[in-house]
């Protein structure tokens, strides 16, 4: 360790060095009065911060953080659900309802489609009949056309 200062009181590091039980072993502050006074106001100093470990500026700073996380956690309660989504979310929400839309429609189209063709269906085979019944019975209509003229 350091040894004293010229006048021979030990130095501030030194007391507060003594307060935690690591300062220099010195038969001087035994003697001097002026260096104990130091070092009973230094201890007075640290009971205090010890009984109040966290000073004004702690205080106000925990103070102000629990305030924030209040306020905070206010906004995120109340906030609609839409600021919860990022642009590129809100962009690809709005693709999926586009696609959503989109198959709806095509749905409903192939659905009327559907409902026209199974109308048709009957008509289809109705007409396919009479087409083979019709080429069935005038396989040589053309034919006879031309000994017509
Ligand atoms: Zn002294």
């Amino acid at each position: 360790m350091s040894v004293s200062n010229l006048s021979g009181h030990w130095t501030d590091e030194q007391l507060i060095e003594h307060l935690y039980d690591v300062g220099p072993e010195d038969s001087h502050l035994n003697g001097c009065r002026d260096c104990q006074a130091r070092l009973s106001s230094m201890q007075a100093k640290r009971r205090k911060l010890e009984l109040s470990p966290a000073s004004e500026d702690e205080v106000s700073f925990e103070f102000l953080a629990a305030q924030r996380r209040k306020i905070y956690a206010r906004l995120t309660e109340r906030s609609p659900w839409w600021s919860s989504l990022q642009p590129r979310k809100l962009v690809s929400a709005a693709a999926v309802l586009v696609l959503g839309a989109g198959l709806f429609v095509y749905e409903e189209n192939h659905r009327q489609q559907m409902m026209a063709n199974k109308v048709s269906d009957a008509q289809l085979a109705e007409q396919v009949s009479s087409m083979a019944e019709e080429s069935e019975a005038q396989p040589t209509a053309p034919l006879q056309a031309l000994f017509d003229e």
